[in-house]
């Protein structure tokens, strides 16, 4: 089925409550209820359309992940994978990361994951990146005391601003990979862009980052 373009999309979602969960604010503080499990909880801000978290997700039954993405008509592209899956441990939200609170309780997340976010190159578009500091003011807020933020991109500019991000929100970088394909790291698992990009021979940085709560 196919019906990334099509205006019906907000009724796909809606016809899969128990992939989509619709009302996540009822949720906070009780996302082990709505897994049936007190397994830790992972989430992806900005699925695009969700190869990382499905892959993830069919890898690690052990935990459970929440794929974050804003666009609608990319989210349809995740519920479709979820729908051939069926994978217990994964539930997909449509909605801005800015406010995250609204959704978790505090030290509810263990760890979030930021690929090939978008880079806002522009100055003036700063407070877009992902990893400005009113995103991770919304990231630590829901995070465990050892919460771990994970970021993965091609863009230089966005990695360097991100690490200057991080050190000005007094986090510690845990680890950090200048050349993720070529490095020793195992267990990878791409995400579209990163396979797009890749492929053109870009360069693919990764860092470990904890908030130290
Ligand atoms: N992670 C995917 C990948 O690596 O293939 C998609 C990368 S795409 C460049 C970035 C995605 O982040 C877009 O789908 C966009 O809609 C989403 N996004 C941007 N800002 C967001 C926000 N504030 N909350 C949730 N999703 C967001």
């Amino acid at each position: 089925m196919r019906l990334r373009h099509k205006p019906g999309a907000k009724d796909f979602l809606e016809k899969h409550p128990e992939f989509v969960t619709l009302n996540p604010t009822d949720w906070k503080g009780k996302w082990g209820k709505r897994f049936g499990n007190t397994h830790p909880i992972h989430l992806e801000i900005g699925t695009g359309k969700g190869r990382f978290i499905v892959e993830m997700a069919k890898t690690y039954p052990e935990i459970n992940f929440i794929g974050i993405e804003l666009q609608t008509s990319v989210v349809i592209s995740v519920l479709e994978k979820q729908l051939e899956e069926k994978l217990p441990n994964l539930q997909i939200l449509q909605l801005d990361a800015a406010n995250l609170k609204e959704f978790f309780e505090v030290n509810e997340v263990a760890r979030i994951y930021l690929n090939f976010s978008d880079p806002w190159p522009k100055n003036r578009h700063e407070k877009r990146r992902l990893t400005y500091r009113t995103f991770l003011e919304s990231y630590s807020s829901v995070m465990d005391n050892s919460g771990e933020l994970i970021l993965k991109t091609d863009n230089q500019n966005l990695f360097e601003y991100s690490l200057v991000s991080f050190s000005e929100f007094g986090m510690t970088l845990k680890e950090v990979w200048l050349n993720l394909h070529e490095s020793s790291f195992e267990g990878n698992i791409m995400t579209e862009y990163e396979e797009k990009f890749s492929k053109k021979g870009n360069r693919i940085y990764r860092v470990i980052a904890t908030f130290n709560n």
